[in-house]
C-alpha cells in the first residue's frame, strides 16, 4: 500500500517521488528516489531509498527492493515534526 503524502513543512506545496538516477544490476532495475516538493524544492536526503524491479519467471513484475513506504513515513513524518516546532 502506498502511503498519501502530506504536503510540504515548509510552503505547504505538493510533494512527489522522484527518481534521481536509475541504474541497471543484473536483471533488474534500480530506481534510486527521494520525496521533494514541486514548488520549493524541499527534499528528503538523496539516494537513500531505493525500487528495485525484476521480472519473475512467470512474467509478472517482481518487486525486490521498496522503500516508498519508508520514504513516506519519513516525508510525513518530517512535516509532522515541523508542526510541532511552529
Ligand atoms: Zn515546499
Amino acid at each position: 500500500m502506498e502511503q498519501k503524502l502530506n504536503p510540504c513543512p515548509c510552503c505547504g506545496g505538493n510533494a512527489v517521488y522522484f527518481d534521481s538516477n536509475k541504474t541497471f544490476e543484473l536483471w533488474d532495475i534500480v530506481f534510486h528516489f527521494t520525496i521533494i516538493c514541486r514548488r520549493c524544492g524541499l527534499q528528503l536526503p538523496d539516494n537513500r531509498y531505493v525500487l528495485r524491479i525484476g521480472m519473475a519467471k512467470n512474467g509478472d513484475i517482481s518487486i525486490k527492493i521498496d522503500d516508498r513506504q519508508k520514504a513516506a513515513e519519513d516525508w510525513n513524518r518530517r512535516v509532522d515534526d515541523g508542526e510541532k516546532t511552529n
